[in-house]
């Protein structure tokens, strides 16, 4: 397990140093700003959205590493999805992320995701997590700001 929470570790900490997509995409249509008082977590999430369909997302700003990291793994994760698969994998991320440590966690379908496994133990990192998740679905339903709190 300790090799498992090291190579997660290292996946976060390579995210947060050089975050993938942390730019405004050619024509982005949706945008939502998310915000966490309790760490100072600040993401703003830019989508193209065509039809039904994430053409391109990308974000700015960010915070503690995980914040960081989290948005960067989320827009290499929802490149390309309609907003149903967005959706379902959101449920899947924040039922990851908000399970019992003590139990084994269930990362089916999370791909490189499942590296916030470890937040499970981190009840303050959740939100952290799961910002730029909330804004990115801001952003698709159509408000432009959201708060964890
Ligand atoms: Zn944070």
């Amino acid at each position: 397990m300790s090799e498992l929470r090291e190579l997660y570790q290292s996946v976060i900490l390579d995210h947060n140093r050089s975050p993938r997509n942390r730019r405004v995409p050619e024509g982005a249509n949706r945008h939502a700003e998310g915000h966490n008082p309790l760490c100072g977590d600040h993401v703003v999430v830019h989508v193209r959205v065509a039809g039904d369909r994430i053409e391109d997302v990308g974000f700015e700003g960010g915070g503690c590493a995980i914040s960081t990291a989290s948005a960067s793994l989320m827009t290499e994760a929802v490149r390309g999805l309609s907003q149903a698969e967005v959706k379902q994998l959101f449920e899947s991320f924040h039922a990851l992320v908000t399970s019992d440590p003590g139990r084994e966690p269930e990362i089916g379908g999370l791909g490189k995701l499942a590296v916030f496994g470890g937040v499970r133990e981190f009840p303050l990192r959740i939100k952290c997590a799961t910002l730029s998740w909330h804004a990115l679905r801001a952003a698709l339903e159509g408000d432009g700001r959201v708060s964890t709190e």
